[in-house]
């Protein structure tokens, strides 16, 4: 049986970041930028005001100074070109341009208006209050550089700069294939001896939150319609995710199926708790497949560990950013592996404590559910209650 660190190494081997496509600006968030992003506009574009109060010449608006205002005022908006005359103030407001003549804007708290003339409480120095033309960013500058991260805050700055869209790596289609003649959709009522399909939304949810696109459909345990339904999958996805029928029973058709559609097998099982029989091909048109055991705590552990990575090296991320945070916690327990397979425990981590959220069997999604994180034990590891254990945040 594959090692995980190796079986990782073999699935991203061949993955290169996808095609590039440019984006509108707030679609881009979370996704890595494809090029350097280059500023096209100084940034404020003209000298403006950072205050509401008036502009000045600052050797005219000394401490005790009277001044009068002049009939016309600027505010934020169309430029009207006004010019300060000698012995003048005018009224001006945030983000306005700043008049030909005025080299400092005193603020409105700082005066005293009594009809059509200010007197100056509190002096002004030349450029106080003026915002500069290019003061934060000047025309040309490198602003962002290909293999940034999109953030609310970068996004800003793009649209500061007049930028409406981005180049970033396409989001990979993700087709999510559910087998098993025992499943149903939520929202039916069950008949004895089914159980409710959770992979398909589970998984489909799991691209989603790495970045790619998701899409699920559903085939009974019949070789016709596991490989009609493959095949659809195949014709228009960057990557296929199985869940069930990859282990060794009489109704797990997919390695008979996968083998007739000619995808060629990476490997099938790995040595990893849970998740033994994960499977991992390409169909010959490029798709990667990747077949997850059944059980939704083994189909949600392999995804997280070799298809998430995958999704996440597609849309640009390097290798070293591609897999579950990893952070050290305090084991609140005795933890302990009896197995010969790395075991990957599902955990609570608070305040740097990690707890094992309820029971750990590889169906008891519920446990699933209240953890936030994956805790890794090697073979046969102990760890005891305090000692530090290697948690994957999720
Ligand atoms: P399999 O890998 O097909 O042998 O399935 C292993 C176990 O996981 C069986 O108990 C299945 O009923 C269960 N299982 C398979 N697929 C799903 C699914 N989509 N949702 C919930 N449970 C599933
Ligand atoms: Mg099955």
């Amino acid at each position: 049986m594959l090692e995980e660190s190796e079986a990782l190494r073999r699935i991203l081997e061949t993955v290169t970041p996808g095609p590039v496509t440019w984006v509108p600006l707030e679609l881009s968030l979370d996704q890595i930028l494809a090029q350097d992003m280059i500023g096209l506009v100084d940034s404020p574009p003209f000298d403006n005001s950072s205050m509401d109060g008036y502009a000045v010449r600052s050797s005219e608006a000394q401490s005790g100074s009277t001044i009068r205002v002049s009939a016309e005022e600027q505010a934020a908006g169309a430029d009207l070109g006004l010019t300060l005359r000698q012995g003048e103030a005018i009224r001006i407001f945030t983000g306005a341009s700043i008049p030909e003549g005025a080299d400092a804007v005193i603020m409105q708290e700082d005066v005293k208006r009594t009809g059509e003339t200010i007197i100056i409480t509190e002096g002004v120095e030349i450029g106080e209050n003026i915002r500069r033309r290019g003061g934060d960013v000047c025309a040309g500058q490198k602003l962002l550089w290909r293999g940034d991260l999109m953030t609310p805050t970068r996004i800003g700055l793009l649209a500061s700069q007049g930028i409406a869209e981005v180049p970033v790596h396409t989001r990979p289609l993700v087709q999510i294939v559910t087998t098993g003649d025992e499943l149903v959709d939520p929202g039916v009522p069950l008949l004895p001896g089914e159980i409710y399909n959770s992979n398909a939304p589970m998984l489909q949810t799991c691209v989603t939150r790495a970045g790619g696109t998701g899409a699920a459909s559903h085939a009974f345990d019949d070789p016709k319609e596991l490989s009609d339904v493959l095949s659809a999958a195949f014709a228009v996805s960057d990557l296929v995710v199985i869940a069930g029928g990859v282990s060794v029973g009489e109704r797990d058709y997919v390695k008979e199926v996968l083998n007739d559609l000619g995808v060629k097998t990476g490997f099938w099982r790995i040595c990893l708790k849970p998740g033994k029989p994960f499977l991992y091909g390409r169909h010959p048109e490029g798709t990667a497949i990747f077949g997850l055991p059944g059980n939704p705590v083994s189909a949600f552990v392999t995804f997280s560990v070799f298809v998430r990575p995958v999704i996440r090296r597609l849309l640009g991320f390097t290798e070293g950013e591609t897999g579950l945070e990893e952070v050290r916690g305090a084991a609140g327990e005795e933890l302990r592996n009896k197995g010969d397979r790395p075991h990957y425990l599902r955990g609570v981590l608070e305040n740097g404590v990690v707890r094992l959220s309820g029971t750990q069997q590889s169906h008891a999604i519920f446990g699933l559910s209240k953890a936030n994180c994956l805790v890794r034990l090697d073979p046969e590891q102990v760890i005891a209650e305090g000692d530090s254990v290697p948690c994957f945040l999720f």
